[in-house]
């Protein structure tokens, strides 16, 4: 087959575009065969470009020519198709499309380019093997969802970027090559081959360069950074990813609060969806009690203390401590469990942190109906809720510590209604078809109203800010206690006495925003000073030796006159993937690596030539 040149034809519309009103026009449409159907004498061509797809219709009995090269077309063939449009009959009109009442009749075609027979065709909606779609990414980023999903990213971007540089923020971009910066993962590192067996760091995250432009009086910066972390990936984790990063000079933290409720909910409106602001605020204390988690799902009923429902003796005859925390979880609408129902769910909770549960409300209701009735009135909710008390199991005592500072929960009882939240998080995914709390944000992400106007976001997207977070955790491997987050997060100023003598009861300015029970973002207000921040390191067991040999320069930057200061980083790529409806960052990120931190389009990492390591001065010490 000889092909054709494009010639001097321009595009006078895209495939998305024609409409009964430009019906009689004539029109140069260019893209790619999404199907062929062969009538004999008519042939249907589906043209398809990022806008959508029109029909074209070749009639032997109105040019042979055209026709004959129509045969020849095969799916994914480029083609330029230059016609008339033309009014469907009404029995033909296809509502589904946005082109649906017209075709193009067309005298003049032209193949301009073959494609091999693809693996899996662009115009199916799912593609099951998800390694064929990353091998041949070019052509399942053809498919129209996958095409959605990258106008959603760049909308999101786009008013992020807009809505930042509308309240001062500069866009200013940070060195790829630099040096560690200890977010908590492993870095990946770049052989120097000028100063052999010297190597940089990828960033983790720009945050001392941020800071950093804090001293440097550039008071508000922001940046869609890239970031690399060298850690084992799930789901949600890809090996580099992009965060909106911003710092601030002189911010309270409510300051930050309200300029990430404004990018947020300007990306949501860019993307038709209206997300209500202010965000409500817990604290990390308060997020554990009430949920078990540091991220909670707001659309789920949270954790009731049902403590109370209990006496004494009721406890030790339930093998129950009493001294920790008795809670019930409640999903909705599940219904009675059978016996099978409730065995599958074993896997589901976790028994190492000390704590067992109750999840046969009627057994239990034949022993203690009083403490029974109390917990269902405590619970409240429907019939039908599925409740489930967990507590601590009085028979295990498992290691962990009991202190706890006024007001604040103790490890033992974070470890009780952690293994609660995540069983209720569990649970919810398990029978989310029966309880319907999840569908309603599918509603919202699939709703049309989004495309002429703002679709109501305030049931579907549940925001939260999570404030105090502890500043340090106890390492069980290193016996030492390690800052929760970065170790430039400042502590409360009335906390700092307890900085060696309680670490545990110290909070830090440190705050999550969280929505649907996915963390979003997390940041801080800093620690400004440089005898502060000295003590810090010092705190977590560093010397001051080796805080210099790696922070040296910061540290010497903090005593330039630094302001204080605060930011915070929010991951983009799970904006996008909530806001686009998928299920993994893999769906929003162009050309992702996979759980093994392959790139299988570019089939990347490879070995390299001998060459190119001596040059670097690498020996490696297994062949691959
Ligand atoms: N650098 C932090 C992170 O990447 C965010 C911040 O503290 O601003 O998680």
């Amino acid at each position: 087959m000889t092909l054709d040149f494009l010639g001097s034809l321009q595009r006078t519309h895209t495939c998305g575009e024609l409409r009964a009103s430009d019906a009689g026009k004539s029109v140069v449409i260019l893209g790619w065969v999404n199907r062929r159907r062969d009538h004999g004498n008519l042939i249907f061509l589906d043209l398809r470009d990022r806008y959508g797809i029109s029909q074209v219709v070749l009639d032997k009995d109105l040019g042979e020519e055209a026709h004959a090269k129509a045969e020849q077309a095969r799916s994914e063939y480029v083609i330029a198709a230059v016609g008339k449009v033309r009014l469907r009959d009404a029995s033909v009109i296809n509502p589904k499309m946005d082109t649906g009442e017209i075709e193009i009749v067309a005298d003049e075609l032209r193949i301009l380019n073959d494609a091999k027979v693809p693996p899996f065709s662009p115009a199916e909606d799912a593609i099951a093997n998800e390694e064929v779609r990353l091998k041949y990414r070019y052509l399942d980023l053809r498919r129209p969802e996958m095409q959605h999903n990258f106008l959603v990213r760049h909308k999101v971007a786009l008013a992020v970027r807009q809505y930042l540089s509308g309240q001062g923020f500069y866009e200013i971009e940070t060195p790829f090559m630099t040096r560690s910066t200890p977010e908590g993962a492993r870095d990946y590192l770049v052989p120097s081959r000028v100063h052999p067996g010297n190597f940089y760091a990828l960033p983790q995250s720009p945050q001392l360069f941020k800071q950093i432009l804090m001293v440097s009086g550039m008071d508000r910066y922001f940046q869609i950074a890239r970031c690399f972390r060298d850690e084992d990936l799930r789901a949600d984790r890809q090996p580099e990813f992009t965060q909106i990063d911003l710092e601030m000079t002189f911010p309270q933290q409510e300051t930050i609060f309200r300029v990430v409720e404004g990018f947020l909910s300007e990306a949501f409106k860019a993307v038709g969806i209206h997300l209500p602001t202010p965000f409500p605020q817990i604290t990390y204390d308060e997020a554990m009690r009430n949920y078990g988690i540091d991220k909670p799902d707001l659309r789920l009923p949270g954790l009731t203390d049902v403590k109370s429902a209990f006496t004494e003796e009721n406890l030790t005859a339930l093998q129950i401590d009493p001294n920790l925390p008795v809670v019930a979880l409640r999903i909705p609408k599940v219904g009675e469990l059978s016996r099978k129902e409730r065995d599958d769910n074993k896997p589901l909770f976790d028994y190492r942190k000390g704590a067992k549960y109750i999840d046969d409300l009627k057994r239990l209701e034949k022993g203690f109906p009083e403490a029974t009735a109390k917990v269902r009135e405590l619970a409240g909710g429907e019939a039908e809720d599925l409740l489930v008390i967990v507590a601590g199991d009085a028979a295990v005592h498992i290691h962990a510590s009991d202190t706890k500072s006024e007001g604040r929960l103790s490890e033992r009882e974070i470890a009780i209604y952690s293994t609660a939240g995540n069983f209720r998080v569990e649970l919810a995914k398990k029978y989310a078809d029966r309880h319907g709390i999840f569908a309603i944000t599918d509603a919202v992400v699939n709703s049309p109203e989004r495309e002429t106007g703002l679709a109501d976001g305030s049931q579907a997207f549940r925001p939260i800010w999570v404030t105090d977070f502890p500043m340090f955790e106890f390492d069980e491997e290193t016996k030492k206690w390690m800052p929760s987050h970065h170790p430039f997060t400042s502590p409360h100023e009335e906390d700092m006495d307890r900085l060696v003598s309680d670490p545990a009861s110290v909070r830090a300015r440190y705050y999550d925003v969280a929505m649907n029970g996915l963390e979003l973002g997390s940041g801080s207000i800093r620690i400004h000073r440089q005898d502060v921040q000295a003590e810090i390191f010092r705190s977590i067991g560093m010397s001051d030796e080796e805080a210099k040999a790696r922070f040296g320069f910061f540290l010497e930057a903090l005593q330039y006159g630094t302001p204080p200061h605060g930011g915070i980083a929010l991951g983009l790529d799970r904006i996008v993937m909530i806001l686009a409806g998928a299920s993994s960052l893999r769906e929003v990120i162009a050309f992702p690596k996979t759980a093994k931190a392959i790139d299988l389009m570019v089939d990347a990492p490879t070995p390299v030539s001998e060459q190119q390591l001596r040059e670097l001065y690498i020996r490696p010490t297994k062949q691959s």
